[in-house]
């Protein structure tokens, strides 16, 4: 676990990869110089991405903390920090990045042995996905696992790849998928 004065130092992370997953979300792959992560989190923490003379913004961790080789954040365009991450960042490029921040989910007591219902919508399933997959990495600490997560259409599922052939063939595990307005 990081000191708490380590979570004021930017740490330095290169974009590795950047996965479009709607028209406005786009999933950030952040990797240490020389590879691995920047620090440890627990599900459902957050950290500051910054970009100097350009801006700073929180986001979830979105990658589980068994992830050892990078953090992923899941970013919608709304603004200018997100917008400048969207268009002028490409893979190879430097971010400042640093945390973690914020409450995690007890996932190591109170969660542990029971039935579990998570319910998202849109960007939302952000901070879940953390929580979501480091309990299918460690499936038998955990009761069922649902997951109820809603977009105004199939387009605007973010890692929609994940929801329907990863998760769903997991021990116990369901994802219920709802959209706005019908389509194929
Ligand atoms: C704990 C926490 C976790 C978060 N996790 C995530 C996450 O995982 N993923 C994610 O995508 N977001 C997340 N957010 C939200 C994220 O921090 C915001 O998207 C971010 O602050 C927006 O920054 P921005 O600079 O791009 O937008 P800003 O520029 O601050 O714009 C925000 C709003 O202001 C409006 N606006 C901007 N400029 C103007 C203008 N000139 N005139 C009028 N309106 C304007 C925009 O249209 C928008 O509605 C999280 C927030 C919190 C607090």
């Amino acid at each position: 676990m990081c000191n708490c004065q380590d979570t004021l130092i930017p740490q330095i992370g290169v974009v590795t990869d950047i996965c479009t997953e709607t028209a406005d979300v786009k999933t950030f792959r952040v990797e240490k110089i020389g590879g691995g992560k920047l620090f440890e989190h627990l599900p459902g923490q957050c950290a500051i991405l910054s970009v100097p003379g350009k801006g700073e913004a929180i986001f979830s961790i979105t990658s589980s903390p068994t992830n050892e080789k990078y953090m992923e954040f899941s970013i919608k365009r709304c603004g200018s920090i997100t917008n400048f991450l969207h268009f002028d960042i490409e893979p190879g490029q430097q971010i400042a990045v640093r945390g973690p921040y914020g409450n995690h989910f007890p996932v190591e007591d109170k969660l542990k042995g029971k039935d579990l219902l998570f319910i998202a919508g849109g960007i939302g399933l952000a901070p879940l996905r953390s929580v979501i997959n480091y309990m299918l990495d460690k499936r038998d600490d955990y009761g069922s696992i649902d997951v109820v997560y809603g977009a105004r259409s199939k387009e605007d599922f973010v890692r929609y790849d994940e929801l329907t052939n990863v998760w769903p063939v997991q021990k116990d595990t369901r994802v219920h998928l709802t959209i706005d307005r019908a389509q194929e």
